[in-house]
């Protein structure tokens, strides 16, 4: 029922298709999402699992 979107972690913006990036999270191993441009900017994102604040 519940439909899974694909979210950028810092800005929320949702993605579609292999926009951004994908990685586990240093602290925790839980994915964590970014739109391209977040990634260009260095924008800094919070692990919504562990609270994890990285670059
Ligand atoms: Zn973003
Ligand atoms: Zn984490």
């Amino acid at each position: 029922m519940t439909e899974k979107s694909d979210r950028c972690m810092s800005c929320g913006v949702t993605l579609i298709g292999p926009v951004g990036a994908r990685f586990p999270c240093p602290n925790c191993g839980e994915i964590i999402l970014r739109c391209s441009r977040c990634r260009k900017q260095s924008n800094p994102y919070t692990c919504p699992n562990c609270g994890f604040l990285g670059p």
